[in-house]
C-alpha cells in the first residue's frame, strides 16, 4: 500500500489545538461562532483574521478532516462536502458556464452521468461521453470549448481503468483541468496528482469513511493547475488575495457557500475516525477481492467475471503500473440469466444486498434492476450493465466465511 501514514496515527502532523490533549478532533457541533467585538468578526469575514463565522463555510471538525485529506493526497488543499455528489456538483459549478463542453467517461457512477446529462445540460453545458480506457477517444473528444475532462478511476460499475498519465500529458499541455473521481482506489492506493491529475473528487461515504455510517465527499486541488492564469474568470477574481489557492478560495467562499452542500460536523468526525485505518482496510479489501475473483473465475456456474486485478483482464497492466497491482475491491460477475442473478442475491446471507460500496461488510446488488433501472436496455449495455450481472463490493470478512457464503448461494441459483 502506498501510504503507511494513513494508518492509525494520521493526526500527528496536523495543526490542531488540543486543550485537553485529546487524541481526536473535537466535534464542534455549532452552526455559528461568536466574537467579543464587531471589529473581530469583521476581520474574520474579510479573511484578515483566522476563525470561523458559519459552519456552511467552515467548521473546525471539518477542517481537521480537510487537513488529513490534503496530506493523504500530497495536495495543495481540500474542501469537504456533504456527499460525493455535492463534491462533483461543486467542481462542475466552479469550472463551467453556459456554452462550455465536458469530456466524461461513459461507464461512470449513474449519478455522475446524470449530473452532466440532465442537470448541467439544462444550463447549456454539453458533454461528450467516451470510453475512458481508450486514451485517444478521451483526448480526441476535446474541443475548443472543453473546460473539463472528468473520469473515474476506476469506472463504476464498468471497472475500466484510464491511463491517467497519458491523458494528463494531453490535458496539462492544453491547460484543461483533468478531474478524477478516486473514490474506488482512495489515496491509500493512488495519488492521482502523482500522474498529473489537477483535481480529485471523492465520495468519502465509501472506503474513506469505510463503515457505512456517514455520507460525505471531498474536492482536492493537487496543485498542478495554475489557476492564476487560464480561462476561468471567476477563479482568477480571487488571485490577488489567494494566489495559487484561488480555486480552493472560489470553491469555499463562493461555490460551496452558495450551493450549501457542507458536511455535518459529526460526519466529519466519523470520517476522520474511519480514515485512521484506511490503508489497513484497503489492503484487506484488495486481498479478499483478489481471492474471491480467482475463486469465482474457476466456478462452473459463473458465466463471466470482470475484475481488473485478474492477470488476464484488459486493464491489468494499468493496475500494475498505477495501483502497484492492487485491483480494488469492486467486481462484477454474470450468472447467465437475470433469474439466477436474483436468486443469488436472495440466497446470499453474509453478503448483504445494498446500493452501497466500500463498506466493511460485503455488499451485493443487481445493478440492472436498481441503480440503472431508469435506463433502457441499450443504454445499460453501453454502460456495461448486463441483465445477468451482480456487483460485489468485497468487505473485510475472513475470506473463508465469504467463500462459504458465495458457495452456498451459488448452489441454489438453479432451484
Ligand atoms: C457513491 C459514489 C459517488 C457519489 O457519492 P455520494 O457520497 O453517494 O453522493 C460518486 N462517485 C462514485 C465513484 C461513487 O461510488
Amino acid at each position: 500500500m502506498l501510504l503507511e501514514e494513513s494508518t492509525i496515527n494520521n493526526s500527528a502532523k496536523v495543526h490542531e489545538t488540543a486543550p485537553w490533549g485529546e487524541t481526536m478532533p473535537a466535534v464542534v457541533q455549532s452552526v455559528a461562532y461568536s466574537y467579543e467585538s464587531a471589529a473581530e468578526l469583521e476581520a474574520v469575514f474579510a479573511g484578515l483574521q483566522s476563525g470561523y463565522n458559519y459552519t456552511r463555510v467552515g467548521n473546525p471538525t471539518t477542517t481537521a478532516l480537510e487537513e488529513r485529506l490534503k496530506r493523504l493526497d500530497g495536495a495543495r488543499g481540500a474542501v469537504a462536502t456533504a456527499s460525493g455528489m455535492a463534491a462533483i456538483a461543486s467542481v462542475a459549478t466552479a469550472l463551467l458556464e453556459q456554452g462550455d463542453h465536458v469530456v466524461a467517461a461513459r461507464g461512470m457512477f449513474a449519478g455522475t452521468v446524470s449530473i452532466f446529462e440532465d442537470t448541467f445540460a439544462r444550463f447549456g453545458v454539453t458533454t461528450t461521453f467516451v470510453e475512458a480506457g481508450d486514451t485517444d477517444a478521451v483526448t480526441g473528444a476535446i474541443q475548443e470549448n472543453t473546460r473539463m475532462v472528468f473520469l473515474e478511476i476506476m469506472g463504476n460499475p464498468k471497472l475500466d481503468v484510464p491511463d491517467l498519465k497519458a491523458i494528463a500529458k494531453v490535458t496539462n499541455a492544453q491547460r484543461i483541468p483533468l478531474v478524477v473521481d478516486n473514490t474506488l482506489m482512495t489515496p491509500a492506493i493512488l495519488r492521482p496528482g502523482d500522474l498529473g491529475v489537477d483535481v480529485v473528487v471523492y465520495s468519502t461515504s465509501k472506503y474513506i469513511h469505510g463503515h457505512g455510517t456517514a455520507i460525505g465527499g471531498a474536492i482536492v486541488d493537487t496543485g498542478i493547475y495554475d489557476w492564476t492564469s487560464g480561462p476561468f474568470e471567476p477563479i482568477r477574481a480571487w488571485v490577488d488575495e489567494y494566489r495559487e489557492d484561488s480555486f480552493l478560495a472560489h470553491l469555499r467562499n463562493s461555490v460551496c457557500r452558495n450551493l450549501g452542500g457542507c458536511p455535518a460536523p459529526w460526519n466529519s468526525f466519523l470520517t476522520v475516525q474511519g480514515l485512521q485505518t484506511l490503508s489497513l482496510r484497503m489492503q484487506r479489501h484488495c486481498d479478499n477481492a483478489r481471492q474471491l475473483a480467482r475463486w469465482l473465475r474457476d466456478h462452473p456456474d459463473v458465466a463471466w467475471i470482470n475484475y481488473p486485478g485478474l492477470a488476464d483482464h484488459t486493464y491489468h497492466q494499468r493496475v500494475i503500473d498505477q495501483f502497484g497491482g492492487n485491483g480494488g475491491a469492486l467486481m462484477t460477475f454474470g450468472l447467465g440469466t437475470r433469474d439466477r442473478a436474483f436468486r443469488f442475491v436472495d440466497r446470499a446471507q453474509l453478503a448483504k444486498q445494498a446500493a452501497n460500496l466500500g463498506d466493511v461488510h460485503t455488499l451485493v446488488i443487481h445493478p440492472g434492476s436498481t441503480i440503472f433501472h431508469s435506463y433502457g436496455p441499450e443504454d445499460r449495455q453501453a454502460m456495461g450493465v448486463t441483465d445477468d450481472m451482480i456487483r460485489v463490493s468485497v468487505g473485510l470478512e475472513p475470506f473463508a466465511d465469504l467463500q462459504a457464503d458465495f458457495a452456498q448461494a451459488l448452489k441454489q441459483i438453479h432451484i
